[in-house]
Order: structure tokens, then C-alpha cells, then sequence
């Protein structure tokens, strides 16, 4: 295989194409099978594709390549066309293969009629086993030399549904001892008696993927077709179905490397099983790599096409790790997403030396690194709840957060000091009792002592109570290239779900409103499966990263 890696491979061919006069114009395509939902593999595709075609004034297709009705299904197809528009792409038009079926069909009685395809009576596992191997050339099949007017026939009366399921396939007649296994002989028709979502019951026979994509580009115009790299030994067979069938249009196939991300499965048919076994919740959980799951989760549009810009066309496989795709997300919200105060584990401190009956409002800013967003009021009084995790009765050195006799920060509000412990019977902390220091309020320009940690919280009174779902990736191997066994490798622990509270200004939040809280991470309002009322944050990510970009 060559190892060409260069992030503009396509652009230079298309360039080039269009200077020497090869074509006049460029149409791409981004051809899914709507068998399941689009995952981020699929979004570097689009992106490649729409962003090509608009770089020199093309066009891009979405075409539904339905040829295998088994498993293809009209919610997949809604999914895809939404996922794509959420991505911030139009297509110029809308396809389904399966409106070529009738002219597929003509162009393999065109093959026959040429003496260049034949009806074959073998079973699926007799053609695998004549196939021969790469040390091995294939054994012709017995029904290799029917004539034209026979196999017109059995063609014609496999369509008519004669013949079971198996009974019969139409095959190409090509060269058994072509070096390239995919040009001996390939099943170009194979028999099922299925309902498609689109043509329903009026075929029984359907075109195998190696004839049907070649025809769908031809059909189209498409002039530069984009495959993974997979499809490249196919790439003979792609360019004899266009040639033996006499199309018009001559597209071209061009193959790139898949995107594989760590920790992640990236195949519809592999994140199906995710979801027909109830592994997650729907298509769209929060932990898949689908779009629909990323989008549910909080990542934005214009971060998955910056993550999927970034990692460009190579010609060899790789994988990318998440930390890349986490890296777009906190780029892009770190100025737009409002920084608030959120308790995820709270514990109640009750500041004993504060008025009883009073509440202040203290100025806060919405975003520290971008003025623009202005400030917000927050309220402060004798009761905040803070993080369980930032008290603790034995601290260890260094500790610069809550415990007995020492002193904090709470962030924009005043300096608290712990005085005393209340716990329930069975021992554990439940009440925090605290004086703080009126001096110390924040940008009052205090400057008498320094305190080495500051922590957040939330005024207890009008804080508004709120689940928070925490996420760690979905699978636990690092290496996935095994991915056979990928089942066996659910991470147990990958939701967390905790009960707290967020700052009153944020009671009113919208699914898809995305804040960043303070310390915690970035995080989205759930979109759906949500208790009647009840605000749902899903975390995006972390703050912390140790993935810098190029
Ligand atoms: P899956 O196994 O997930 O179903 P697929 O390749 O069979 O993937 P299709 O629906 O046939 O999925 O793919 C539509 C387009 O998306 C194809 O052009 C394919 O090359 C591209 N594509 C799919 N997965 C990836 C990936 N991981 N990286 C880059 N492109 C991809
Ligand atoms: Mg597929």
C-alpha cells in the first residue's frame, strides 16, 4: 500500500482534474447505509466530502445506499439526514439507490447479454471455497459457461422470485486467476426475498455492493467518489462495472484511511449490539460515538468539524485518541459557555456568625476569560452547601481546602473558617459549622491574609436541585483493533449519577444549554429522559487536558 500522507491528497487530484480539463465541474457523495445511526467516523466523511465540493464549487450528494434491506430501516434513514444538517452541511440532492434498482437490473441483463455475467447455481460457501486464495488461483464454477439465452432466462425468473433465498446468485465473468480475489467471479445478485423500506415487496433480488456503488456514482455524475481504505482492492472491480456496463459517466474511486478513535467501537453494526442489549440508552446515549450521542452529550457542531479538519485525509490507518476530540469541545465553549457554581456532592455549612434572616447579592463574573459575557448576581447567606470532596477531617499535607481550624475561599464571596463538625449516628460528616470574616469579600480589595484554596458552592436557600450524570468512555481497552471481543470490554463504571444543586440563575436552562462549572468541567443540559421538572446536566468533559494540539 502507498503511504502517501499528505493532508490535501484529494484536493491536489481534483485540482488537477479540473486544470486538465478531465472534468469540468466536481460532485461528490456521502453514500451511508441507513442501517443504524451516523457515529464520528462518518462525520469525517461528510466533512471531507461537503467541504471538498464546496472548495471548488461542486456539489455533494447524500445518497442512501439501500441495496440490503435486511437491515436497513426509515428511522435510520430521518437520523442520518438530521445528523447531517446538524453538522452544518446541505446536500444538493437526495438519492436512494433504490431508485436505481430498475436500471441496475438492465445494466446486469447488459453484462449477460455481453457474455459477461452468468446465473450461478453454487452456494454461498461452495463460491467462498472455489475462490481459491492469494497463493491459490479460483476454480471456475460448473455453471460458468451457460449460455446468454439460459442465463437471461434464470435472471428474468429470479426476479420473478422462482427461486428461494440462496437458490441462486448472478455472478460476474471475470478471471478466476486474477491475482485481486474481488475479480474472480463476484456475486454481482444474490436472492432475498425481503420487504425494503423504500421499494417494498416489488424485488426479490438485490444488487451486491461491488456493482451497485459503481452504477449509483455513475447514475449521479459523481465524479470523485470517496471511499475507506478497505474498498481499495475493490477499486478493479469498481472501474469494470463502470466500463462493462457502458456507463455514460465515469467516476473515480479514491480511498482515504477510517477514523478509529481509542476506547470506542466505530461500526453501526458493532453500536447496534450496544443498543439492542440494552448496554446503553438508545442510539443517542451520551457515552456513543454517534452524533446524535455526541450532540445529546453537549459537543457542538463546529467541534467535531474542527476535530475532523484537524485530523485531515491520510492514506494509512491510525487511531486517533478521544483526548483530541475532547480538545475541539473545550476550545470551542471556552469563551461562549457560561462559567457558574455547581455542588455535586453537597454538604451543608452553616456560617454561625452570619445575620439569619439575610440574603446578599454578590457579583460574579459569567465568563473570566471573556469580559463580554458581563456578570451575574449571585446570592450568598447563612447556609451554603459545598462539595463533600473539598472537607475533610484529617488532611493530609498540602491539603488547601476545608478542615477543622483552617481557612478557604469561597469564590466570589468571603473567606470561611471551619469551627466545627456535625455527624450523624453512624459517623459520617453531615453539617459544617463555619464563621466568616465580612473583610474578606471579594474584590473588596482585601489584602490582610492569604488563604491557599478557594472552592465553590451554592447559597443553600435558593439553590436549585439538579442531577448530574458523569461519564467515562464506554469501553476499557486501549488497543481496539480486536474488536471482535468488544463486549467483553464494557467499562462497568462508565456513568456516574449524582444529586446536587446549581446556582438559581440557571433554573430556567434549555436542553442543549451548555455552561462550563466551575472546577467540574464543561456540561449540557439533557435533551430527553428526564424527569418531569427536574434540570439533568450531562458532562462533556473535564477542565484538565493533556492533549495540545499541533
Ligand atoms: P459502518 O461499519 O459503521 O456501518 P460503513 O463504512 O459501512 O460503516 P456506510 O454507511 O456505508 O458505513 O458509510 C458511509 C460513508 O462513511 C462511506 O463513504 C464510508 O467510507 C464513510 N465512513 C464510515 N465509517 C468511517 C470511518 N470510521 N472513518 C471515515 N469514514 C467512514
Ligand atoms: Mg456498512
Amino acid at each position: 500500500m502507498e503511504n502517501k500522507s499528505s493532508s490535501n491528497f484529494l484536493k491536489s487530484i481534483i485540482d488537477e482534474d479540473l486544470k486538465s480539463g478531465k472534468v469540468d465541474h466536481i460532485i461528490t457523495r456521502f453514500p451511508p447505509e441507513p442501517n443504524g445511526y451516523l457515529h464520528i467516523g462518518h462525520a469525517k466523511s461528510i466533512v471531507l466530502n461537503f467541504e471538498l465540493a464546496d472548495e471548488f464549487k461542486g456539489k455533494t450528494h447524500l445518497r442512501f445506499d439501500d441495496t440490503n434491506p435486511a437491515k436497513e430501516d426509515t428511522e435510520y434513514v430521518e437520523s442520518i439526514k438530521e445528523d447531517v444538517l446538524w453538522l452544518g452541511y446541505e446536500w444538493d440532492d437526495l438519492f436512494f439507490a433504490s431508485d436505481y434498482f430498475e436500471e441496475m437490473y438492465n445494466r446486469a441483463v447488459l453484462l449477460i447479454k455481453k457474455g459477461k455475467a452468468y446465473a450461478c447455481d453454487s452456494t454461498v460457501e461452495e463460491i467462498r471455497q472455489m475462490r481459491g486464495s492469494l497463493i491459490e488461483v479460483g476454480q471456475s464454477s460448473p455453471y460458468r459457461d451457460r449460455s446468454v439465452e439460459e442465463n437471461l432466462a434464470l435472471f428474468e425468473r429470479m426476479r420473478q422470485g422462482e427461486f428461494k433465498d440462496g437458490q441462486k446468485v448472478l455472478r460476474a465473468k471475470i478471471d478466476m486467476s486474477s491475482p485481486n480475489i474481488n475479480m474472480r467471479d463476484p456475486v454481482l445478485y444474490r436472492i432475498a426475498h425481503l420487504t425494503h423500506h423504500n421499494t417494498g415487496d416489488k424485488w426479490c433480488i438485490y444488487p451486491m455492493y461491488g456493482f451497485a456503488h459503481p452504477l449509483e456514482d455513475a447514475i449521479e455524475g459523481v465524479t470523485h467518489s470517496i471511499c475507506t481504505l478497505e474498498f481499495e482492492d475493490q477499486r478493479p472491480l469498481y472501474e469494470w462495472v463502470i466500463r462493462e456496463c457502458e456507463m455514460e459517466n465515469i467516476p473515480h474511486q479514491y480511498e482515504f484511511a477510517r477514523l478509529n478513535i481509542t476506547n470506542t467501537v466505530m461500526s453501526k453494526r458493532k453500536l447496534k449490539q450496544l443498543v439492542d442489549n440494552l448496554l446503553v440508552d438508545g442510539w443517542n446515549d451520551p457515552r456513543m460515538p454517534t452524533i446524535s450521542g455526541l450532540r445529546r452529550r453537549g459537543y457542538t457542531a463546529d467541534a467535531i468539524r474542527n476535530f475532523a479538519r484537524e485530523i485531515g485525509v491520510a492514506k494509512a490507518d491510525s487511531v486517533v485518541d478521544t483526548k483530541m476530540l475532547e480538545y475541539f469541545i473545550r476550545e470551542d465553549l471556552k469563551l461562549k459557555a457560561p462559567r457558574t457554581m455547581a455542588v455535586l456532592e453537597p454538604l451543608k455549612v452553616v456560617i454561625t456568625n452570619y445575620p439569619e434572616d439575610q440574603v446578599e447579592m454578590l457579583d460574579a463574573e459569567n465568563n473570566s476569560e471573556n469580559p463580554e459575557m458581563g456578570t451575574r448576581q449571585i446570592p450568598f447567606s447563612r447556609e451554603v452547601y459545598i462539595e463533600q470532596d473539598d472537607f475533610t477531617e484529617n488532611p493530609p499535607a498540602k491539603y488547601h481546602r476545608l478542615f477543622p481550624g483552617n481557612e478557604v475561599r469561597l469564590k466570589n464571596a468571603y473567606f470561611i473558617k471551619c469551627n466545627n463538625i456535625v455527624k450523624d449516628k453512624a459517623g459520617k460528616v453531615i453539617e459544617l459549622q463555619c464563621t466568616y470574616d465580612p473583610e474578606t469579600k471579594s474584590g473588596s480589595g482585601f489584602t490582610g491574609r492569604k488563604v491557599k484554596g478557594t472552592i465553590h458552592w451554592v447559597e443553600a436557600s435558593q439553590a436549585v436541585p439538579a442531577e448530574f450524570r458523569l461519564y467515562e468512555a464506554l469501553i476499557l481497552d486501549e488497543d481496539m483493533t480486536d474488536e471482535a471481543s468488544f463486549l467483553e470490554h464494557i467499562n462497568p463504571n462508565s456513568l456516574e449519577i449524582l444529586h446536587g444543586f446549581v446556582e438559581p440563575n440557571i433554573k430556567d436552562s434549555k436542553p442543549q444549554d451548555k455552561f462550563q462549572f466551575f472546577r467540574h468541567g464543561y456540561f449540557n443540559v439533557d435533551s430527553s429522559n428526564t424527569p418531569l421538572g427536574q434540570l439533568v446536566f450531562n458532562r462533556i468533559v473535564s477542565l484538565k487536558s493533556s492533549f495540545e494540539s499541533k
